[in-house]
């Protein structure tokens, strides 16, 4: 049984940033994952010669150079730029709200026209509005809200509209430019060959044990090693003793179409009608340009969340939070344990934001 300086719990991003780095300075890490596979959240799986995201369609995006640099010292990142299309009751749309939506909504050529429809719409809401759905017209304007907010947003969180807070949408972003890029960053790919090539040469080197649950036998691996990095349900570690935090999930139904090498022509398509019992589409292969002879899709469908399914999203409202900082008071008395990640530190992270942070770790 050999002796760790670190025992990594969970070999998603936040785990693998941790053991590169650690390697670099002369230390010797365990990383353990209790799925069959490396990457966490972000692990692709190649099917019929497609990387395939299944956990859900993840693009890399960010300003930070310096986590640019570092993702890109490990894989090439293609030029993929995220530019979703809305499918509302065969109509398409494009994302985000720009000009080109606009002239498929209401046929306005010029920014002004646009604005005009815009502000005639939002006024005469209230200003303090009581619900998601006047939250949602008092940003955009009742057409926007019907045809691409209102049906999503309530397959999302399987409720009506005016019955969820108004709080869960603080900004619905408008441009007024004929620009589809989904993200304002200044830096945005896909690695070549799927994440999971990205995270397997940040763990070069480090011992790897996959299908390894460190609460089937936590004091033996606590006796591995002299620190440790947990990234899994900070709840969990403490036993739930204060009860579950909750998480909201999606659900994927994945197909290999044989012989369709084009389903949709764009990797992503959002159905924003209520009717659709999916919220989206994922056609994979567009994320890297693929020119297979076959395609695979997924279905994407917001389930509720038990106690015991995949805890996706973190819902950050006044009673989660309230229970998590209970949760990371209990954690502060754990001084060989650095809790990170996600789970751990019960929080929507993207890639970027969780590379930035297992960065500034101390080590
Ligand atoms: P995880 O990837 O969850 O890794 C934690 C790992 O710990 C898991 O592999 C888990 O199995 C393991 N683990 C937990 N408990 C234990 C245990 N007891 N024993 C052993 N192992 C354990 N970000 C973007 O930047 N762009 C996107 O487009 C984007 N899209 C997303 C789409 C969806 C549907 C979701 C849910 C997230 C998306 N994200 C996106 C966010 C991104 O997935 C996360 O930032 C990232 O995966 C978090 O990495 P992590 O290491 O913190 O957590």
């Amino acid at each position: 049984m050999g002796k760790f300086d670190y025992l990594i719990v969970g070999a998603g991003l936040f785990g693998a940033t941790i053991a590169y780095r650690a390697k670099t300075i002369g230390k010797k890490c365990l990383i353990i994952d209790k799925r069959l596979h490396i990457g966490g959240n972000i692990y692709t799986e190649n099917i019929s010669g497609i990387n395939v995201h299944k956990y859900g369609a993840h693009i890399f995006h960010t300003s930070n150079k310096k986590v640019w640099d570092f993702v890109n010292s490990f894989v090439e990142f293609n030029r993929y730029t995220n530019a979703p299309i809305a499918n509302y009751k065969g109509r398409l749309y494009n994302l985000p709200f720009n000009m080109n939506t606009f002239y498929q909504m209401w046929g306005v050529t010029t920014p002004i026209e646009a604005m005009n429809i815009i502000e005639r719409q939002r006024s005469g809401v209230i200003s303090e509005p009581r619900n998601l759905e006047e939250q949602a017209i008092s940003l955009v304007g009742k057409d926007i809200y019907d045809i691409l907010v209102k049906g999503y947003t309530e397959k999302q969180w399987g409720r009506k509209a005016i019955e969820l807070p108004a709080f869960i949408i603080k900004r619905l972003p408008i441009r007024f430019t004929f620009d589809n890029n989904y993200f304002n960053d200044k830096y945005q790919g896909i690695p070549v060959g799927g994440y999971t090539n990205l995270i397997a040469k940040m763990l070069e080197g480090t011992e790897v044990r996959l299908n390894t649950d460190y609460f089937e036998n936590r004091e033996y691996f606590n006796s591995l090693a002299d620190k440790i990095i947990f990234t899994g349900e900070i709840d969990k570690y403490f036993d739930y003793q204060f009860g579950h935090l909750e998480y909201r999930t999606v659900s994927f139904d994945t197909k290999l179409l044989e012989g369709v090498s084009n389903y949709q022509g764009n990797a992503v398509i959002n159905y924003t009608d209520g009717d659709t019992p999916y919220t989206r589409i994922i056609e994979h292969k567009h994320f890297e340009f693929g020119q297979q002879p076959d395609t695979v899709i997924s279905k994407e469908y917001s389930t509720e969340w038990r106690p015991g399914k995949e805890p996706y999203y973190p819902v950050n409202d006044e009673r989660n939070n309230k229970l998590y900082n209970k949760y990371a008071v209990l954690a502060k008395g754990k001084p060989k344990v650095i809790f990170g990640g996600r789970l751990a530190e019960y929080k929507y992270y993207d890639m970027h934001q969780v590379i930035e942070a297992a960065l500034t770790i101390c080590l």
